[in-house]
C-alpha cells in the first residue's frame, strides 16, 4: 500500500517544517498560546550529539532576535551563554588593530551566541511544554494542498500527515516553499555569491584566555578575501574566511598546505602565527555556499505560510538572517493573535508586513559585503562613522546611523533605510550650505581687502 496515514488527533496540531532556529523558536511561541505542535525535522536530534562535529559555529544576535527570544521568555537564558561584543577590532595588513564602537550607549552591544547550544537550547524548551512533539529524522517531500496533507520520509517509512496547518521552517533550500509555490502564479529568485566561506576555530591560550579581544567582532579586511571572527564563552573565536570559489586566489587554487600557507602569509601573518592546527582545520573543514532569495507568495490560503530562511535567505555580512527570521516569528504571531476568526486573512497581512522589509535586508546584506572588504580602512568611512556617531550623540532620537537602526532597533528594514537615506540627504544639504557660505565668506573676505 502506499503511504500510512499517521493521524491521532492530527487534524487540530500545526505542523512544522524544519526544527532549526525559525521553526523551534515559533513551535515554542504558538505551545504558549495552547495550540499543539507537531515539529518535523530532517536531520537526527542535536542534542543527542556532539554540535557540528564538535565544532562550534556562532551567530551575531541583536535586537531583533532578542525581541523575539524575550516573548517566549528565554532571552536571559541566551545572554547568560552569549559572549557581549561592543563593537568590531580592524585588523589590517600589517598587524595593527583599529577598534569602532557598535553604538553610543552602553546597550548597543552584539551578543555572540553558539548555534547549536541555541537551537538545543530552543528545542528543550519547547519540548517541555505538553502541546508540543518533536520528530526528528522526518523529511517533508511533498505537500498535498488539495488534500491538506504532508508525505514524510521517516525512520518508520512514509508517512502522510493532515495538519491544521503548516509553516515552512525548513530553510534556504526550502521544500515547502517549492510544495506552496507548485502550481501558483510564483516568483522565486535566487543568487549564489562567487564567493564562498571556510569555518575555523582559534583556540584559547593555555591559561584559558583569549588570543585576540574576546568582547568584540573582529575583521581582517582584505580586498580579495576577508575573515570575520565571532567569541566564544571558553576564549575561542570561531574565525570565517570569505574568499571567492573560483580565480586566481580562490577555493579552487588554495588546496594544498603550501598554497594554503602562502595565502595567510601573503595576507594574515598575524593569523597564521595563532593558528598551530591551521593545515589540518583546512583539509576537514567544509567550504559552505552562500544565497540570497527573495520569493512570493509566503502562504497558502489558510493552511500554508513561511518564514526564515525558507523565504528570505540573505548574505551573513549584516548579521541578520537568524535575526530577522525570528522576527518573523514576532510579526506571524502578532498577526495570528489580531485575526483569531480569519487564518487567510492573518498570514496574509503577516507577508505584506513582511516581504518587503526582508528585501530591503536582502539588499543591505550585499552592500555591507563591499562595506566589510573594502570600506571599514578607508579613512572617508571611518570619518563618516564618527560624524554618525557624533550626530547621534548630539540627536539621539532625531539622528540614527544606519547600523543602529539595523542592529539596535526592531524598526522595520525599509523604514530604517528610507530614514538614513533622508538624513543623508540633510547632511550633503548641511554640508552644502556650509560650503557655500565658506566660499562667500572667502570671497567677500578677499574682495573686502582694501588694495
Ligand atoms: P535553518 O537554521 O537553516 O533551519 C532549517 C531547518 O530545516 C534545518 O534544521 C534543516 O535540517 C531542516 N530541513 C530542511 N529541509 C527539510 C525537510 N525537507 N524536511 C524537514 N526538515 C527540513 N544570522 C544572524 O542573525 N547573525 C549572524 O551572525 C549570522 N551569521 C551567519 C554566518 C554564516 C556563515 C551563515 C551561513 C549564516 C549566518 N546567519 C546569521 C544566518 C542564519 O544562520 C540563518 O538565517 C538562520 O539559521 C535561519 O534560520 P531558519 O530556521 O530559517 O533556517
Amino acid at each position: 500500500g502506499g503511504p500510512r496515514l499517521d493521524q491521532t488527533d492530527g487534524e487540530q496540531r500545526i505542523a512544522i517544517v524544519g526544527g532549526g532556529l525559525a521553526g523551534s523558536l515559533l513551535a515554542l511561541a504558538l505551545a504558549r498560546r495552547g495550540h499543539g505542535v507537531d515539529v518535523y525535522e530532517r536531520r537526527p536530534d542535536p542534542r543527542r550529539q556532539d554540535g557540528a562535529a564538535g565544532r562550534s559555529i556562532n551567530l551575531g544576535l541583536s535586537k531583533r532576535g532578542m525581541q523575539a527570544l524575550a516573548m517566549v521568555g528565554l532571552l536571559e537564558q541566551v545572554l547568560a551563554r552569549a559572549v557581549v561584543m561592543r563593537g568590531r577590532v580592524i585588523h589590517a595588513p600589517d598587524g595593527s588593530t583599529r577598534y569602532q564602537p557598535y553604538g553610543r550607549d552602553a546597550g548597543e552591544v552584539l551578543h555572540s551566541i553558539d548555534r547549536n547550544e541555541l537551537n538545543r537550547l530552543l528545542l528543550d524548551r519547547a519540548e517541555a511544554l505538553p502541546g508540543v512533539r518533536l520528530h526528528f529524522e522526518h523529511r517533508l517531500l511533498r505537500a498535498d494542498k488539495a488534500r491538506r496533507e504532508l508525505e514524510l520520509d521517516s525512520p518508520r517509512g512514509r508517512l502522510t500527515v493532515r495538519p491544521l496547518w503548516v509553516a515552512g521552517a525548513d530553510g534556504a533550500f526550502s521544500c515547502m516553499r517549492r510544495e506552496l509555490q507548485h502550481g501558483e502564479r510564483a516568483d522565486y529568485h535566487q543568487e549564489y555569491l562567487e564567493w564562498g566561506y571556510k569555518e575555523l576555530t582559534l583556540a584559547p591560550l593555555a591559561d584559558g584566555g583569549s588570543a585576540i579581544e574576546l568582547t568584540a567582532l573582529h575583521v581582517w579586511p582584505r580586498s580579495h578575501c576577508l575573515f570575520v571572527s565571532h567569541p566564544n564563552l571558553d576564549g575561542s573565536h570561531t574565525l570565517t574566511l570569505f574568499l571567492p570559489h573560483e580565480g586566481e586566489e580562490s577555493f579552487a587554487t588554495v588546496r594544498t598546505p603550501e598554497q594554503v600557507a602562502a595565502l595567510f602569509r601573503r595576507h594574515f601573518p598575524d593569523l597564521q602565527a595563532m593558528l598551530p592546527g591551521l593545515l589540518e582545520q583546512w583539509a576537514s573543514h567544509p567550504t559552505g555556499s552562500l544565497i540570497t532569495t527573495r520569493t512570493a507568495p509566503w502562504r497558502f490560503d489558510d493552511w500554508a505560510v513561511l518564514l526564515g530562511d525558507a523565504c528570505h535567505a540573505v548574505y551573513p555580512f549584516y548579521g541578520q538572517g537568524m535575526n530577522s527570521a525570528f522576527e518573523d516569528c514576532c510579526v506571524l504571531m502578532a498577526a495570528l493573535a489580531a485575526r483569531p476568526a480569519d487564518r487567510a486573512a492573518a498570514f496574509s497581512e503577516y507577508e505584506s508586513a513582511r516581504r518587503p522589509h526582508t528585501d530591503v535586508l536582502a539588499e543591505l546584506s550585499k552592500a555591507n559585503f563591499v562595506e566589510l572588504r573594502q570600506k571599514v580602512q578607508s579613512p572617508w568611512f571611518i570619518a563618516r562613522k564618527r560624524l554618525d556617531l557624533a550626530l547621534n550623540r548630539l540627536w539621539p532620537r532625531r539622528w540614527l546611523p544606519l547600523y543602529t537602526m539595523i542592529a539596535h532597533s526592531t524598526m522595520p528594514y525599509g523604514e530604517a533605510l528610507a530614514r538614513s537615506h533622508r538624513q543623508e540627504r540633510l547632511l550633503r544639504t548641511v554640508l552644502a550650505c556650509a560650503l557655500a557660505v565658506g566660499g562667500v565668506g572667502l570671497a567677500v573676505a578677499a574682495l573686502g581687502v582694501p588694495v
